[in-house]
């Protein structure tokens, strides 16, 4: 339930600011989806809609080839904010 409550907001953040196409070089934009060991979050917790989560979807894999963005996170490694690392 705590969990659920963190995204309380339903509507698609990328509708709201009327995006189109979703960068996969935009890590900030990316970084909406993606949960703190880099998995892409589902969309039931983020709110997005299909469309713009199939966009996220495809961004983000395409990211991770271009190594902006690693498949896994080591349990080790875990930081405090990961995302410290891409910037
Ligand atoms: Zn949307």
């Amino acid at each position: 339930m705590a969990e659920k409550r963190k995204f309380k907001k339903r509507f698609c953040k990328y509708c709201e600011t009327k995006v189109d196409y979703i960068d996969y070089k935009d890590l900030q934009q990316l970084k909406h989806s993606l949960s703190e060991r880099f998995k892409i979050m589902p969309r039931r917790l983020t709110g997005n809609c299909k469309r713009h989560q199939d966009m996220v979807t495809i961004s983000i894999k395409r990211a991770r080839q271009t190594a902006l963005i690693p498949y896994i996170v080591d349990r080790k490694n875990v930081v405090e904010s990961p995302f410290e690392l891409i910037r």
